[in-house]
């Protein structure tokens, strides 16, 4: 299978993840999603792992561009590259490079992670147990505050009881990880490669 079969596959299989899966969810969740236009809190301050194939459609993007925006892009991560400390072992969180104006300049080709932000989902741990990852909009008084126990860092079931929002906040099983081993599954054999934040790609 070559490169551009497998980005053929991905680009075919994150369509129907969107359209199946997501959008239904953001659409159910709705009373506590609160994204807008020119709301960029999620690419604000990130790390964005982004595996080989979403990195090739997230450049198929970049390629459908202006030069100018082009250049724009290229700078940011000029920047980005010469702002982050050298040697060190920590963990590097960074606006992403395709923020533009507070839009995203590569929308419709980003990757898994971005097409999740703002929405409730759990992880797995190898004991098996689940664990809620919250938006970080969260604490910015967005998305799910309604029913957000900073203490505990949690969704609060007492909140929910007295918000009195009919919907039931929800986590749904939608990691990058689950999305991409799922593939196989939803019957598309698709070579994802290599996993870094998307800054370690440049
Ligand atoms: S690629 Fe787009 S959606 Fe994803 S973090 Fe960057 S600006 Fe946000």
């Amino acid at each position: 299978m070559t490169l551009s079969d497998s980005l053929k596959r991905y680009t075919e299989y994150i369509n129907l993840i969107e359209a199946n899966y997501l959008k239904k969810f953001f659409e159910i969740q709705k009373p506590y999603i609160h994204c807008k236009e020119g709301c960029s809190a999620c690419c604000e301050i990130g790390e964005y792992p982004v595996s080989e194939i979403e990195l090739m459609y997230m450049v198929a993007g970049y390629k459908t561009l202006s030069e100018d925006l082009q250049s724009e892009i290229i700078k940011n991560v000029d920047k980005i590259k010469q702002e982050r400390p050298a040697n060190s072992n920590e963990v590097y969180l960074y606006k992403c490079p395709f923020l533009l104006n507070k839009k995203c300049a590569i929308y419709n080709y980003r990757a898994i992670i971005c097409r999740t932000h703002g929405l409730l989902f759990y992880i797995t741990d190898k004991s098996g147990k689940t664990h809620n990852k919250m938006p970080a909009c969260v604490s910015d008084g967005l998305n799910y505050s309604e029913v957000y126990d900073p203490v505990n860092n949690t969704i609060s079931p007492e909140m929910w009881a007295e918000s009195k929002i009919p919907v039931e906040p929800k986590a749904y099983n939608i990691s990058r990880e689950v999305i991409m081993s799922n593939a196989k599954n939803a019957g598309f054999d698709i070579a994802f490669g290599e996993s870094k934040a998307l800054i370690d790609w440049f």
